[in-house]
């Protein structure tokens, strides 16, 4: 019978492969990034696959989310991915998440699998991979994308870390929702994220390490910059966690996008959704529903509940959203 791998292994070799087919890789954000990564790395063949994301698919991400399908829309995105993923190759081991990446549950997210492949969408949590990753000696692939451009950059810790070149939590004016994004962009990024991943789980030789990629297709500019060791960084030489050290004591997180929060409860609930259906606020009107969610409108007003008790709520002033979700979770 025909190796599904054979001319993935004609390149690569067997040994490279063996690795290929025992390793672990943990997938942080289920989104153009990081479910095009995943697709490529099921095809092929790494042994474990871990996919976290928090949110559920959106009529808007099928532009350049291209695993999905318009039958996926309003399912939790790690889920409907792991489903297509089964199909794509039934031989590996697919783990989803449906789960907030923050502080508290950083390390334990990502302790146990070999490398990390970002395919987050804000600053403030790949700072807090960044120190995860640090913390638990781990490798990781940087990827971002807006407009037409992207970066990204393989980061082994023992080298130097995102902190030695990008020192303080930038100030995030643009988002994917506010600038726009090509899907040719993200495809590229995730699929140098991809290359250089299976190089370093075949025990290739990674070129983008102590590099940092810049790409951008408007103008057809590919540029490489050099990063080097910083001796004092807070985070690789002194061992300085702030971002992960500081737990998320609030509930609240606010998204990207304009007056968008998740909320999270302290800790897993099984919510009742029919139960939480009837607390939404009588101006809404439920304009989606399955096993894992209730979503409702009211104008441009939006609400969306979990089954584990986690909601997201766009266009809502931040104190009339949390009054909301308080009454509908019954916190
Ligand atoms: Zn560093």
């Amino acid at each position: 019978m025909e190796n599904r791998y054979s001319r993935q292994i004609r390149y690569i070799g067997e040994y490279a492969q063996d690795r290929v087919s025992k390793s672990k890789v943990c997938i942080i954000g289920c989104g153009a990034l990081g479910s095009a990564s995943a697709e490529l790395l099921t095809r092929a063949g790494v042994g474990t696959i871990k996919l976290v994301d928090r949110d559920f698919l959106e009529l808007s991400n099928l532009q350049r989310q291209h695993v999905f399908s318009e039958e996926d829309i309003n399912k939790p995105k790690a889920l409907a991915l792991a489903e297509r993923l089964g199909k794509i190759n039934s031989s590996i081991e697919i783990e989803p998440l449906v789960e907030d990446f923050n502080s508290s549950k950083a390390e334990s997210i990502v302790k146990g699998f070999d490398i990390v492949i970002d395919g987050l969408d804000n600053m403030h949590s790949r700072f807090i991979l960044n120190e995860a990753c640090v913390k638990l000696n781990m490798p990781w692939v940087y990827g971002s994308a807006i407009r037409n451009m992207g970066h990204t950059s393989f980061i082994d810790v023992n080298m130097n870390c995102l902190n030695c070149f990008i020192k303080t939590l930038p100030s995030e004016t643009e988002t994917c929702e506010t600038s726009g994004v090509t899907n040719s962009i993200t495809s590229l990024i995730s699929a140098i994220q991809v290359n250089e991943t299976l190089k370093y789980l075949g025990n290739q030789k990674y070129t983008l390490l102590r590099l940092f990629l810049y790409i951008d297709l408007e103008h057809m500019i590919m540029k490489s910059f050099g990063v080097s060791k910083d001796p004092d960084c807070r985070v690789c030489s002194l061992k300085k966690f702030d971002f992960l050290e500081k737990k998320e004591s609030s509930w609240i997180t606010s998204l990207c996008g304009k007056n968008s929060y998740h909320f999270s409860p302290p800790s897993k609930i099984g919510l009742d959704l029919q139960g939480a259906r009837a607390r939404i606020p009588q101006e809404f009107s439920v304009s989606a529903e399955n096993k894992s969610l209730v979503r409702a409108h009211s104008g441009d007003k939006e609400i969306t509940v979990f089954n584990d008790g986690r909601m997201i709520t766009k266009n809502i002033e931040k104190n009339e959203a949390e009054t909301v979700c308080k009454k509908i979770v019954l916190i």
